[in-house]
């Protein structure tokens, strides 16, 4: 079976003192042993973070380039995450695809690299609002994971979140029906064009406005193994969202 996960995406929130209160709350915490919790904070925060937080807890950097080392300007490097103990990355967010211009296959090399490098990501696809008016829901997810197809062989260190782009930040959760349909979707694909194997073990998260009031009714479907959450994952009510199974 897969065992349930949970990411809390900060984005580009908090500040020394709102992060140390959030690793507090999850410190003190009971949380449900067996879902696998991880925790985005901006690059600034991600030591803080892990030097502070219960180790069960994972911690994942926002993004990480697809180079050793070298110069690269304000990026970060997998093997500088590992010196920090930082051990995931959320890759292929739809804010840096749409406002930082990361393409399919810049996610997908990013993706490689860190997998092959020993950073676990997080990759995320999903539509925008026009294109499922359009009824290209399904088309647009499929490119996304051909892309990604292209370059990664190892699919053990991915976790996939659908991201609906018209859910995040807006309160508009898509529907438990939206959701599920998609998300089998994204496991026929898998099992399609890659294997059984990894179609039956691939966690796939949904996100966009999970909230504490919504999460449970979205837990309880065949295809959702968990949540990526932007907003509620600042607040103590994503303790709830964690805690979604029990
Ligand atoms: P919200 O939960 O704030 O809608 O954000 C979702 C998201 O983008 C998580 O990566």
């Amino acid at each position: 079976a897969r065992q349930f996960f949970v990411g809390g995406n900060f984005k580009m929130n908090g500040t020394v003192s709102s992060i140390k209160e959030i690793v507090q709350n999850l410190n003190n915490a009971q949380l449900d042993p067996n879902t696998e919790v991880v925790v985005a904070p901006p690059a600034l925060y991600l030591q803080l973070v892990r030097e502070s937080l219960r180790k069960e807890v994972g911690v994942a950097a926002q993004n990480v380039y697809d180079k050793p080392n070298g110069a690269f300007t304000g990026e970060i490097s997998v093997s500088q995450l590992k010196d920090s103990n930082i051990h995931w990355a959320i890759l292929g967010h739809s804010e840096r695809r749409t406002i930082l211009a990361e393409t399919d296959d810049i996610v997908a090399s990013k993706t490689k690299y860190a997998t092959e490098n020993g950073v676990s990501v997080i990759w995320c696809c999903g539509e925008s609002l026009e294109q499922r008016e359009a009824g290209k829901t399904l088309e647009v997810i499929a490119a996304q994971l051909a892309a990604l197809k292209k370059q990664v062989g190892d699919w053990s260190k991915i976790v996939i979140a659908y991201e609906p782009i018209w859910a995040i930040g807006t309160g508009k959760v898509a529907s438990t029906e939206q959701a599920q349909e998609v998300h089998a979707s994204i496991r026929d694909w898998l099992k399609k064009e890659v294997n059984d194997k990894v179609a039956d073990e691939t966690r796939i998260l949904y996100g966009g406005s999970v909230s504490e009031k919504n999460c449970k009714e979205l837990s309880k479907q065949k295809d959702i193994d968990g949540f990526l959450v932007g907003g509620a994952s600042l607040k103590p009510a994503f303790v709830d969202i964690i805690n979604s199974k029990l």
